[in-house]
């Protein structure tokens, strides 16, 4: 059978793993992918705002390139370029070239045909050559699909000598937007440390660009313009800037903003768990402290009172309320059974007659009286006593008669040995028995020679006796003055015998009166083996 204990602990580990499956499920199955969700989308609006913010970077260069593009003074010099050296004089100067920050602005005739070309250098400060801007010129990027003439206006990205750079280009008209394209003005801007920067701030990402230029294969790489913009949750993420014509120019490296990292366990998650962990183990504590201990405690000492073979209260108050109704509960039938206990013994070792103790209790007293005499060496006496011709009394008088004067018996023994170290006993019929213990043998046999005396004094009046008038008892006693380990061979049976045998001297001497002996192992060697 299981105990208690193992019931408990087996639920609770059970519980216990049932909270914690239900909590991980919850946390890792419900709560964890929405937050992955959550900052998925975030992400996403990192990654839109991104677009957006070098959308926006490019609409404003468009913008300037419009309104160029569209001035009468641009119109007239694409239409005349070779008098149109003033327009190029007051026009593309360094000013301009520092105001919006561009390397290169390039006229185009209708055609496509580069008309005027000019380079600038931001670090320097300074007109430059077309060609230290750009290797080659970009026509066939820029044109590719378009018919000469068209009013195409359109961003993008290229490589110059100077870095990765934006670009807005816009067909050229007069200012009232009215006159075919006459050609094209394209102004190129460099994306600028400054602008990444600003980018940072808006889209608070860290971005960092590199020249596509490295060995990894830029291909596999997401462009940063494309329609899938997150591939799930990530850290960071590589994304590729493509140049008008679709190919690689900057590596983009993306760190996303770190507030919000997904963690499948945070820290109270874990102190729930913890949580889940202990309260069962607490409760295992409380529940062992508080019940299953004192409840131990409790079968032990019952235990150990089956082995004494005694009946005890148990004396640990309980903690709790119902134990502890339990543990008085169980006192008081202790105490009931103890009274029990000591009723039946009382009246197993009690004559019912006269009160007395009786023949087993007689046996019990004297069997240890004797072995007590026997170790501190201290005399011991025996004495039987027999009323005279007391089947005549009853004969004359009634049994009920005869009952009476063995209770008035009773009554003067008990009250004839109430010191300790004396015990009086019925043997059965009208045979009684005393013990005195440490009274030398003359005084017990004065003290025999009293209780004669008393009994005759008790005047219980008896026709039929051939010796007196009145009720009277022969004695035999028997006296083992120095008793010792030595007499440990002599049995209380023996001692009874000789006391029997000196009943019967006193009995053939006439009776009413006393015959004692004294037994002294060195006289009485004989008979004793
Ligand atoms: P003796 O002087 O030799 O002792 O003669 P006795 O008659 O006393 O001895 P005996 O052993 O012949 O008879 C004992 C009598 O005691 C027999 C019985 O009637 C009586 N007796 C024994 N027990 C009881 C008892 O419980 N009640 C009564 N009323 N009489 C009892
Ligand atoms: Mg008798
Ligand atoms: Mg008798």
């Amino acid at each position: 059978m299981r105990s208690i204990r193992s019931y408990f602990l087996q639920y609770l580990l059970v519980c216990m793993l049932l909270f914690t499956a239900a909590f991980l499920t919850y946390r890792l199955v419900v709560e964890y992918p929405r937050e992955v969700a959550t900052i998925e989308l975030h992400q996403l609006r990192e990654l839109t705002s991104l677009q957006e913010g070098l959308r926006l970077n490019q609409h404003h260069l468009s913008n300037v390139v419009r309104d160029w593009a569209h001035w009468d003074d641009t119109y007239e010099y694409i239409l005349n370029p070779d008098g149109g050296d003033a327009y190029i004089r007051a026009n593309l100067i360094s000013g301009t070239f520092d105001t919006f920050e561009l390397v290169a602005i390039l006229l185009f005739d209708h055609e496509f045909q580069l008309v005027y070309g000019q380079g600038y250098d931001q670090r320097r400060e300074m007109l430059v050559p077309l060609t230290s801007v750009l290797a080659e010129l970009p026509q066939d990027l820029l044109f590719q699909g378009y018919e000469a003439g068209e009013a195409l206006d359109r961003v993008g990205w290229l490589a110059t000598q100077q870095g990765a750079a934006g670009f807005a280009l816009d067909y050229i008209t007069d200012s009232m937007d009215e006159a075919e394209p006459a050609g094209y003005l394209m102004f190129i801007q460099l994306i600028t440390d400054e602008q990444i920067r600003g980018l940072e701030a808006v889209t608070r990402l860290q971005i960092k660009m590199q020249p596509a230029l490295t060995t990894i294969r830029l291909s596999d790489i997401e462009p940063l313009h494309s329609d899938r913009l997150v591939e799930g949750y990530q850290k960071q993420r590589l994304r590729v800037l493509q140049d008008v014509s679709g190919r690689p120019l900057l590596l983009m490296e993306i760190t996303h903003d770190p507030l919000f990292d997904p963690v499948m366990l945070r820290t109270g998650d874990v102190l729930m768990l913890l949580g889940i962990v202990l309260t069962p183990l607490l409760l295992f504590f409380i529940a062992d402290r508080l019940l299953l201990k004192p409840l131990k405690l409790h079968v032990e000492h019952i235990e150990t009172m089956v082995s004494k073979e005694t009946m005890e209260e148990f004396p640990v108050a309980m903690p709790i309320w119902e134990l502890e109704q339990f543990r008085l509960a169980f006192n008081r039938s202790v105490h009931l059974v103890d009274m029990q206990y000591k009723r039946l013994l009382y009246l197993s070792q009690t004559d019912s007659l006269t009160g007395i103790p009786n023949r087993r209790a007689f046996d019990e007293y004297a069997e240890s009286a004797w072995r007590r005499a026997r170790r501190v060496e201290k005399p011991f006496m025996l004495a039987i006593i027999d009323l005279d011709y007391f089947k005549a009394y009853n004969d004359s008088l009634g049994h009920n008669q005869g009952d009476q004067a063995l209770r008035k018996l009773g009554e003067l023994l008990h009250g004839f040995t109430r010191r300790a170290s004396e015990f009086s006993a019925r043997l059965g019929g009208e045979e009684f028995v005393i013990v005195i213990n440490g009274l030398s043998a003359e005084v017990a046999t004065e003290r025999m020679e009293a209780l004669r005396q008393a009994i005759e004094g008790l005047q219980l009046e008896h026709p039929d006796s051939k010796v007196s008038p009145v009720v009277t008892a022969s004695i035999g006693l028997v006296c083992v003055e120095k008793p010792s380990q030595a007499y440990r061979t002599v049995k209380l049976s023996f001692l009874l015998e000789m006391a029997d045998q000196e009943l019967y001297k006193a009995k053939a001497q006439g009776r009413n009166r006393i015959c004692a002996r004294h037994l002294s192992l060195s006289a009485d060697y004989s008979l004793l083996k």
